[in-house]
């Protein structure tokens, strides 16, 4: 399988619904549809009825995944639902989720985004008890822990294992009767709940699934808290006191996030477009330091902005475009799509020919050539990570012409891998890592390179803290074994979590 992206990639995405005298299955799908961009290698959903419960999940896209004739197998008023990304090739169909097992109280099926940082523990600890596994997935572990739990109902087990889960984790779990959501205390991916219009609850990990479905009276699963959807209406229990300050991942904002999203009052897109108008004032006014600003010369900075002289901002597509609109806004230099991007050329099985292969991003995107050529042009992108894709996305519009490439960053250097379930490659796959803005900028053959600062990245986000930044500061809001954290990494990448 081949990915033609180097970008971030969000592990998973989850939704669970109770609806009664619904097409449960049915909804669970559209809602996939919805999550789909957090995820495209599996999906899988796990339907009970109140005796018994049902599961199919496959490789490939929601679309792919379900049929009419799959869905018809699975009946019922509560469903859980899971769109899967990871690094794994050959086992991925066995880490695909939800997970399902039986045990003494009832089926039980599990859906996980995130990441536990204490998860090889937590498997050694059972397979010393005899426990077996059939994946590599800190998910399994987290149903098995539920599974041997005691406790006289299932919020209680599910209390207890939160209680040793260590790292991020947002869920959705499926008993023969109840849906349950649970979000980690520091509340490091994100998970919101909505009423149905038919009187039932969704869950999802965005608001958008939830939009999808008809929902309304949307609201944030809050850190800590376990929610409980069933005949019983809505239970709200806080299993575990929030995490002071919480710890949301900004990532979610800067890229992964479909634009229409809002948690916690903030909307996405306005968010975009305020770390474009952040970019751009930070350039005009010089607030970047060494650290943030590198240029082919000294006057390039005037060159480019100060004077106006640059011809053209335009958006790696398709995250950047509000933050392209933020810059143009504040800099006075206009706006104009410049890429057009293929989006059918996802993660595909097919493997391309060795003459396609080195087509690399050309795959994908395609130059507007009118709108660049013989332009001064502002390439405003998400993020740089691995460095692989700036570089062919600058030759692209410089081969169609354009005169100079300068490139601004919507958020700081990426200098440290996540733990927290986002596949960025460890220390040494990271260009930031122990590159400067300049060595980075000599690398991708930019004009001149410019990066939000962490103020600015919060200013837009308007929120002072509340969030995790790990990835830009190194400081981690969970203890994390850096003296282990290549092993660590490759152990959480391999076993593709949720
Ligand atoms: S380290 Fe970065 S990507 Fe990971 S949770 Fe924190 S902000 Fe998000």
């Amino acid at each position: 399988m081949i990915n033609f992206d180097e970008s971030p990639k969000e592990e998973c995405g989850v939704i669970g619904v109770f609806a009664p005298n619904e097409d449960v299955a049915r909804m669970t799908f559209f809602g996939l549809y919805a999550l789909q961009h957090r995820g495209q290698e599996a999906a899988g959903m796990a339907v009970a009825d109140g005796v018994s419960m049902s599961i199919h999940k496959g490789l490939g896209l929601a679309s792919q995944v379900f049929t009419p004739n799959t869905m018809a197998e699975l009946k019922g008023h509560y469903a859980i639902g899971h769109t899967r990304y990871s690094t794994t090739g050959s086992s991925s169909l066995r880490n695909a989720q939800p997970f399902m097992i039986e045990t003494i109280h009832g089926p039980l099926a599990l859906a996980h985004n995130g990441n536990l940082v204490n998860s090889a523990e937590l498997r050694h600890e059972l397979m010393k008890q005899g426990v077996g596994f059939s994946s590599s997935s800190d998910t399994e572990v987290m149903t098995m822990m539920l599974a041997r739990n005691g406790g006289a109902a299932w919020e209680e087990r599910i209390r207890h294992a939160m209680q040793k889960w260590i790292g991020a984790y947002s869920l959705v779990i499926l008993t023969r009767d109840c849906v349950y959501a649970a979000r980690d205390p520091w509340g490091f991916r994100p998970l919101c709940i909505g009423l149905l219009p038919s009187g039932g609850h969704a869950v999802a990990s965005e608001t958008g699934a939830l939009q999808t479905l008809g929902c309304e009276a949307i609201r944030d699963v809050k850190p800590g808290e376990v929610v409980s959807l069933s005949n019983n209406a809505l239970k709200v229990m806080q299993a575990l006191p929030m995490a002071k300050p919480s710890a949301m991942c900004v990532f979610e904002h800067i890229y992964f996030a479909r634009p229409d999203q809002t948690w916690d009052g903030i909307n996405v897109h306005h968010v975009r477009q305020r770390l474009g108008e952040e970019l751009a004032r930070e350039v005009l006014n010089g607030h970047g330091t060494d650290e943030q600003i590198s240029s082919t010369d000294a006057e390039t900075d005037k060159r480019m902005l100060g004077d106006g002289l640059a011809d053209v901002v335009i958006p790696v597509p398709d995250s950047s475009v509000p933050a392209a609109i933020g810059f143009a806004r504040v800099t006075g230099i206009p706006y104009n799509d410049g890429f057009i991007k293929n989006r059918y050329v996802g993660r595909t099985f097919i493997e391309p020919t060795d003459s396609l292969r080195k087509r690399g991003v050309a795959l994908k995107f395609n130059v507007i050539n009118e709108n660049v050529r013989g332009k001064r042009v502002v390439m405003i992108d998400d993020s740089i990570v691995r460095g692989n894709t700036t570089g062919p996305l600058i030759k692209l519009l410089k081969n169609a012409g354009a005169k100079e490439v300068h490139v601004a960053i919507t958020c700081p250097p990426i200098a440290h891998p996540c733990f927290m379930g986002v596949d960025m490659g460890g220390y040494d796959d990271l260009i930031a890592h122990d590159r400067t803005v300049e060595e980075i900028r000599e690398h991708v053959g930019a004009d001149s390179l410019y990066y939000l600062s962490v103020d600015g990245m919060m200013r837009a986000v308007q929120r002072e803290d509340g969030f995790c930044q790990a990835c830009f500061t190194g400081r981690y809001p969970i203890p994390v074994d850096l003296a282990n954290v290549k092993t660590g990494f490759e152990r959480f990448s391999a076993d593709g979590n949720g």
